[in-house]
């Protein structure tokens, strides 16, 4: 989960330096999960890990959260499944009570009732994230593993517009489930959804047994995207594919928008974000990374401070500067507002700060 404003988001007027302060910070609380879901980036287990973080060590996570300062990030509860650590809850009221916004992606499965979201709902949660991945339970049970999970999710979507809880829907774009993109579009388009976003494909974990789309296929449904999103009843978004940006803002220029109005577009506030920079990923055995799909681990919450991680590790010094970056990303003219999927680059040539090859653009400047 990318990387763009999560569907709790409240948008900030003070300006953020995502040197110094992520905008979201997404903790994967566990790793257990009854799902089996092909792209799995957890390749979550029905049992914790042995070494999942305890309570008292969640709370202590949380009150770090608090040195970043104003405005604070948002943090999003992750998984596994969120709801099945027995201490949630608890660990909700701790951290808004701090004033810190929390958001949660829980799994579609039998535990995630209607009383469960009325309690989220009800402990302050700002937004719910869920994932559906086809129009059809026949496509989005195949992806996630279990027979039955469609039903689940779309009944789960109708409540949380029932309970106005703002909601984020998440649709996995890979080779296989890109051709239902528009039939899934038209199914949101009936519920009440506050934003949807597409994550494009990061071969790792599970993900491994599903083909990313190729470049030039990639192009096209970003055109596609910004197409759907003009007319959209709520935001469409990418994550892992921030050169989304550039086709959107060539598109803006193309249409005559001026500066203050590309500033002003959906598009605009997601620029600059990008795994490491603007992102942190905390891992169910407290491992500071810099995307839940960039497997770096620059320190630990058990031992350090995620302050003093984010803004002085190497790891998270090297993705906060585009100028770092190497092949086409880093003599890019769009590195500042794109950079490439820092997570990309990193699996496909095991170097975080390389050229993202989902991208097929030619940056003016040579190599
Ligand atoms: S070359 Fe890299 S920085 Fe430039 S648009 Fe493509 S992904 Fe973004």
């Amino acid at each position: 989960m990318t990387h763009t404003t999560h569907a709790g988001s409240k948008m900030r007027h003070k300006p953020r330096d995502y040197a110094q302060t992520p905008l979201n910070i997404y903790w994967e609380m566990t790793q257990a999960c009854a799902l089996a879901c092909r792209h799995c980036r957890a390749e979550a287990m029905p049992q914790p890990h042995p070494w999942q973080l305890s309570h008292e060590e969640g709370v202590s996570l949380i009150h770090q959260i608090l040195e970043f300062g104003d405005p604070l990030p948002q943090l999003i509860l992750t998984g596994g499944d969120p709801l099945s650590r027995p201490d949630l809850f608890e660990l909700i009221d701790i951290a808004t009570d701090l004033g810190i916004s929390v958001s949660i992606t829980p799994s579609a499965t039998p535990t995630l009732t209607y009383e469960t979201m009325v309690r989220l709902k009800e402990h302050g949660v700002q937004g719910l994230g869920l994932s559906l991945d086809g129009p059809n339970a026949k496509n989005h049970d195949a992806i996630r593993g279990i027979d039955g999970c469609f039903d689940l999710t779309m009944q789960a979507i109708r409540w949380a517009g029932e309970l106005d809880l703002p909601l984020q829907i998440n649709t996995l774009v890979a080779a296989e489930t890109a051709v239902d993109l528009p039939a899934t579009y038209e199914l949101l388009k009936q519920h009440k959804v506050m934003r949807w976003g597409l994550f494009f494909l990061i071969s790792v974990g599970r993900g491994r047994v599903l083909q990313p789309l190729s470049p030039e296929a990639s192009e096209d449904l970003m055109h596609w995207v910004y197409d759907t999103a003009k007319d959209a009843p709520f935001v469409v978004a990418t994550t892992e594919a921030p050169s989304y940006r550039r086709v959107a803002l060539d598109r803006m220029r193309d249409e005559g928008m001026t500066p203050e109005q590309i500033r002003r577009s959906p598009a605009y506030r997601g620029f600059n974000i990008r795994d490491g920079n603007g992102i942190m990923f905390i891992s169910n055995t407290g491992d500071i990374c810099p995307a839940g799909f960039l497997p770096l681990t620059a320190g630990n919450v058990r031992k350090d401070r995620v302050t003093d991680v984010y803004r002085n590790s190497a790891v998270f010094r090297s993705l906060h500067n585009p100028n770092e970056f190497k092949g086409k990303c880093g003599v890019c003219e769009h590195r500042v507002i794109c950079g490439g999927s820092r997570s990309r680059a990193f699996t496909s040539t095991g170097d975080s700060l390389e050229s993202d090859p989902l991208c097929s653009y030619e940056p003016q400047r040579n190599i």
